[in-house]
């Protein structure tokens, strides 16, 4: 029976240059494999040590990336190892097999969508009628199914993200700050249940996961065993649960960890 491994990407296995948080001293700092290019420029990278530990993984378990990145988002993403049977997108909303998303699950998804929570059109009037231009740099849409906005994070009132929170939760989403993003996203549309998915279609006996965001409280806690770096917004939250460990590793070393741990639990927990 295989092995499921259920990881977020953002600051869990892959970071920016603004996240990486290095601390030692230049001269003993890791080597970095970039693994994303975005119009034309280096944007996100892992320890070569990492690429390693994923490569590893991807031979010993199902590794199953799951963002709340879009599909084009995500496929800009060159991830060492072999190529994901799976991956979970749009936080749930899109179920990629073999590169390609399924049909029926992302119907199932806007099915559950249209009866559980307000519609991302409100949601979205809200946001162009209560953000400020003045510290918002660009309001988005992803996928038809969740908003985000890019904001100044040094302007942005934390009392305005308190108050969204709130109206959000009375209409059945929820929101998540990560860097200079604001995320709001509706309370069904989950990364857990999409692992779910993947868990039954893979026959997968143990699940593991990881992630660093308030998004990925409920996949950590759908999964037998979970990992959340030192950074993010679980951390400052100090956010955890009896099958979570909570990991001191800050930044890209996080990542390096997280990726040794699922190796260490692929090995010796497998059913
Ligand atoms: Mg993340």
């Amino acid at each position: 029976m295989p092995v499921l491994v259920a990881s977020d990407l953002d600051r869990t296995l892959i970071y920016s240059a603004a996240a990486l948080a290095l601390t030692m001293p230049d001269a003993r700092a890791p080597r970095l494999l970039c693994v994303e290019v975005h119009e034309s420029r280096p944007l996100s990278y892992m320890t070569e040590t990492a690429a390693q530990l994923l490569t590893d993984l991807g031979d010993a378990a199902v590794f199953v990336p799951t963002t709340t990145r879009t599909r084009k988002q995500y496929q800009r993403i060159n991830l060492p190892g072999p190529e994901p049977k799976y991956a979970i997108c749009a936080n749930g909303g899109h179920l990629l097999v073999d590169g390609v998303s399924d049909p029926d699950w992302h119907a199932q998804v806007q099915a559950s969508l249209a009866e559980q929570c307000a519609p991302l059109a409100e949601v979205q009037d809200h946001l162009m009628a209560s953000a400020s231009p003045a510290w918002v740099r660009k309001h988005r849409i992803a996928e038809d199914l969740f908003a985000y906005l890019v904001v100044e994070r040094e302007l942005l009132p934390e009392e305005w993200v308190k108050e969204l929170a709130v109206w959000a939760e009375n209409r059945g989403w929820t929101v998540s700050l990560q860097g200079r993003k604001i995320y709001a996203v509706p309370k069904p549309l989950t990364k857990s249940a999409a692992m779910h998915e993947v868990a039954r279609r893979a026959g997968a006996e143990l699940t593991l996961a990881a992630g660093d965001s308030l998004l990925d409280a409920d996949l950590l806690l759908a999964a037998d065993r979970g990992w959340r770096p030192g950074h993010g917004e679980l951390a400052d939250a100090e956010w955890t649960a009896p099958a979570i460990s909570a990991l001191p590793e800050r930044g890209v070393l996080a990542g390096e960890r997280i990726l040794r741990e699922f190796l260490k639990a692929t090995r010796t927990e497998a059913p």
